[in-house]
């Protein structure tokens, strides 16, 4: 299925799980989840992503807000590194 509304939900993705989506669309992801099977593969592959990341980075002494701004950082760079290495490869930045 290659819905008009699966694009809004795979660059919403992070924003859903940060929890920083409006109810609104909280519960269009929700929904459209339930009816659309490679949006919910998605969404549970970046939920599995960010629990390994937590499992590693979990002390207890980081603020909930601070890990989550950390894990998004990190989710951030792995993307960022894959785009750079496809873009340019053997290219070495020095
Ligand atoms: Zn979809």
């Amino acid at each position: 299925m290659n819905h008009p509304n699966c694009r809004q939900v795979q660059t919403s993705v992070h924003d859903f799980l940060d929890g920083e989506l409006p109810p609104s669309s909280a519960e269009f992801m929700t929904e459209h989840l339930q009816r659309c099977p490679e949006c919910a593969h998605l969404v549970r592959f970046e939920s599995a992503v960010r629990a390994r990341i937590r499992d590693c980075c979990s002390t207890e002494a980081a603020p909930p807000e601070l890990r989550v701004r950390i894990m998004t950082r990190i989710t951030h760079v792995v993307t960022q590194v894959r785009v750079t290495y496809q873009e340019r490869p053997g290219d070495v930045e020095r």
